[in-house]
């Protein structure tokens, strides 16, 4: 089972998905129109695998690791089937650098040296899982291409010769020492409602479920240019063919913020061309995710973003038809469920095998989209068992523009007290109280809301107008984002606090006039709280004046009014 195999006289890639008794079924990941009977098919001896070592970083390829911006070279602007070209370059050369030296005692895992891959990714060579014995020879810093030798190792089994480039094969979870069960350290993204009010914890899981149009492409890309994971593996399922075509036209670039180089030095994308019949999307994933752990193991934090996870799980349902199995809920397979999970299982923090002693995460944020946008089709309700975090984007916020449209009510995180002793620790031990009176105006909006669309705001007595006019700001000044405001887009943490601190002291302050005799029509009227949704598109450098100004004029008016109502 799942064996490689090449078909046909043009030798097309695919893989054996069932066996019965001496005849095989095979899932071909190219277009198989005009394969006649009598054509060779050849097996190959090995799982699909893909190929890992220095030169992915920065690589475009396709579900099954085909090099597209190689392809295209070698073959116009179509992928012509059966190409056979090698996922990394075999010509460039790299400079490695040794951290072990002849004697060494050295087992799968440990490192080997290292490559200098982008500015932004430091490729450790550790030896293959599975290795172990004594160094016999280094080769000393200087030029070596992936398939030269660049160590060798006395193993029980005789002389070994290590190279930099592995394989592994997709549907094997790459091992590790030890998972780490709490996680606590955020994946800090810059998009306020994720990081303050739904963080994902850095080896986190989380899913993006919304219909067309509500922002799961623009939330993921947005996800992909801004978390602070030191390498981002971006997964495109095809959602529509010419989706595909703008992440590869966009993001070669984009400039990476944190370190002002182009943000491709931490990029690996997988793209499904349309070209390619669907069945390919299923192993997208795994590419990607076998990929992901390979630079989890170097102790790397890496990002996977995959868009969309309904599009795999459409494709599994192809491939499950066509092998004559027993659909399940909707046609999908019966085991979709467990598929998901060992998909997103393979995320997690660990403490990597072998020296020296590292830890790396793998963190996965999905999409989903449902048809329809409803919520309790089985991909949507198998995917929401399995993440820790739930940012549900809602069609009735897009259509009003407000974006990202994820609807705070019924979103969740569950890394939300882990994340909140990171912030209490790193931030400010306000976090966790400020995020929750936050959510709380939200959920008495909400409330009220009711209310109000039954008998109009003016039945409500001004306390709770209050209310309304205080989570309007936390959701028009605070939750809104625009991913295409240059200084919007980006929002670091400490100012997303000080922006929701200076919205509930707006809440405070109105409140205790209020109490003290103000009416809230002067509340309302009020000059300075106008400026708190500028806080967002404030520049950088000019953010902190700005709120201090702010936060004085806003106490001075609420002062002045209070005196004069008093008098
Ligand atoms: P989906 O992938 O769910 O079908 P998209 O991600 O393509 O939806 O988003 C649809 C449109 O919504 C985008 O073209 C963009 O105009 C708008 N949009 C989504 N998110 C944002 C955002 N954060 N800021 C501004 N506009 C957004």
């Amino acid at each position: 089972m799942y064996e490689m195999v090449r078909v046909g006289d043009e030798g097309l890639i695919g893989e054996i998905v069932k066996l019965d008794g001496e005849s095989a079924t095979i899932q071909v990941y190219e277009e198989t129109a005009g394969i006649r009977p009598g054509e060779r098919v050849e097996t190959l001896g090995r799982p699909l695998s893909v190929e890992l070592g220095p030169g992915l970083v920065g690589g475009v390829f396709d579900g099954i690791q085909r090099p597209l911006t190689m392809i295209r070279e070698k073959t116009g602007d179509f992928i012509r089937r059966g190409v056979e070209v090698p996922a990394l370059d075999r010509e460039r050369s790299w400079l490695f650098t040794p951290t072990v030296k002849g004697g060494d005692k050295v087992s799968g895992g440990d490192v080997l040296g290292y490559v200098e891959e982008t500015k932004a990714v430091k490729h450790l060579i550790m030896v293959p899982p599975g290795v172990a014995g004594n160094v016999l020879k280094v080769f000393g810093t200087e030029k070596c291409r992936v398939t030269d030798t660049i160590a060798e190792v006395e193993t029980e089994g005789g002389e070994q010769s290590v190279k930099p480039l592995q394989t592994w094969p997709i549907r094997v979870p790459r091992p590790f020492s030890e998972k780490i069960g709490t996680l606590t350290t955020p994946l800090v993204t810059g998009q306020r409602i994720i990081d303050l009010f739904y963080p994902i914890a850095k080896g986190g899981t989380a899913s993006i479920p919304g219909p067309f149009g509500s922002g799961k492409t623009v939330m993921l890309q947005q996800l992909a240019k801004w978390c602070d994971a030191d390498l981002i593996v971006y997964v495109g399922c095809g959602e529509r063919g010419n989706e595909m075509a703008d992440v590869l036209e966009s993001f070669p670039q984009l400039e990476d913020p944190r370190t002002g180089e182009p943000l491709i030095n931490r990029l690996v994308l997988v793209a499904n061309t349309s070209n390619m019949p669907v069945a390919a999307r299923e192993a997208s994933i795994y590419t990607g995710i076998t990929i992901a752990e390979y630079f989890r193991d170097m102790g790397h934090d890496v990002a996977l973003m995959a868009d969309s996870t309904s599009r795999w799980a459409e494709a599994l349902r192809e491939v499950s038809g066509r092998l004559g199995e027993m659909p399940g809920e909707e046609g999908y397979p019966a085991y979709l469920a467990s598929r998901l999970a060992d998909f997103y299982e393979r995320a997690g923090k660990v403490r990597a095998l072998g020296r020296p002693k590292r830890e790396g995460s793998v963190s996965v944020m999905g999409a989903v989209s449902p048809p329809g946008g409803d919520f309790s089709e089985p991909v949507t309700q198998g995917t929401l068992r399995i993440t820790k975090v739930f940012w549900a984007l809602d069609e009735r916020l897009a259509r009003r523009r407000h974006y990202p449209a994820i609807d705070w009510l019924s979103s969740y995180s569950l890394y939300l007290d882990g994340v909140s002793d990171w912030a209490s620790r790193n931030l400010s031990p306000l976090w966790r109280k400020l995020r929750d009176d936050a959510m709380a105006l939200l959920q008495k909006e909400s409330e009220l809301m009711e209310i109000v669309q039954l008998v109009g705001p003016d039945a409500l007595p001004e306390r709770d107008r209050l209310v309304l006019e205080a989570a309007r700001y936390v959701r028009e000044s605070f939750l809104q984002q625009s991913a295409f405001h240059k200084v919007d887009t980006y929002c670091a943490m400490d100012r997303q606090l000080k922006m929701l601190q200076a919205i509930m002291e707006y809440y405070r302050l109105a409140k205790e006039a209020l109490e003290r005799g103000v009416r809230l029509e002067h509340i309302v009227s009020l000059s300075s709280p106008k400026a708190l949704p500028r806080m967002k598109i404030v520049e950088r450098e000019e953010f902190e004046a700005f709120l201090t100004k702010l936060r004085e004029s806003m106490r001075k008016e609420f002062e002045e009014i209070t005196l004069k109502a008093e008098a």
